[in-house]
């Protein structure tokens, strides 16, 4: 449970202190206005209809199913400013109508947060670093890499507790 009616020196604190205490529970959040959601949280209206509007000019049968992890979760945190009237005042707080509940399928885990983040591509910075182009380098010698090698080799570039599996070796070259 999130410390309800806490106060916050500004939004981005707000937004902060709640992405670091999701992730500890094992949840990726998104922002949406001065509201904070579950990522699995049903895909925004505008959202949507641009995905559809780019999903129509494709033809049919060329279309891409894309895979979501969304299940409508309702979790959300709601914050407005502490005095709306004062422009200096920039605090924040917890509003009662927040919903910290996850349901529809939606279980925090450190599994599911690494899916979370493996498709918001949080990954792909650190895999453009030093290590990857080692591991390219020691490809191209064209020597056998066993799965156990590359898997050794791939494992400092994630954080400890992340199952690395064939879904994490996407090399585009
Ligand atoms: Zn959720």
């Amino acid at each position: 449970m999130y410390p309800a009616e806490t106060i916050y020196q500004n939004a981005e604190a707000f937004r902060n202190s709640v992405r670091s205490w999701a992730a500890k529970k094992g949840f990726a959040v998104t922002n949406h206005g001065t509201s904070i959601l579950c990522s699995r949280c049903s895909m925004p209206n505008a959202e949507r209809k641009k995905l559809e509007k780019k999903a129509a000019a494709v033809p049919e049968g060329k279309r891409r199913q894309r895979k979501t992890t969304r299940v409508g979760c309702p979790f959300k945190i709601n914050c407005s400013k502490v005095d709306r009237k004062n422009r200096e005042d920039k605090r924040v707080k917890i509003l009662p109508s927040s919903e910290f509940a996850h349901s529809g399928g939606c279980i925090p885990s450190r599994n599911q947060l690494s899916v979370e983040k493996r498709k918001s591509g949080a990954y792909t910075v650190a895999a453009n670093e030093f290590h990857i182009k080692s591991i390219l380098n020691c490809l191209k010698t064209r020597a056998r890499v066993n799965n156990g090698l590359l898997r050794e080799m791939m494992k400092p570039l994630f954080p400890a507790g992340v199952s690395l599996d064939t879904k994490m070796f996407l090399i585009s070259v």
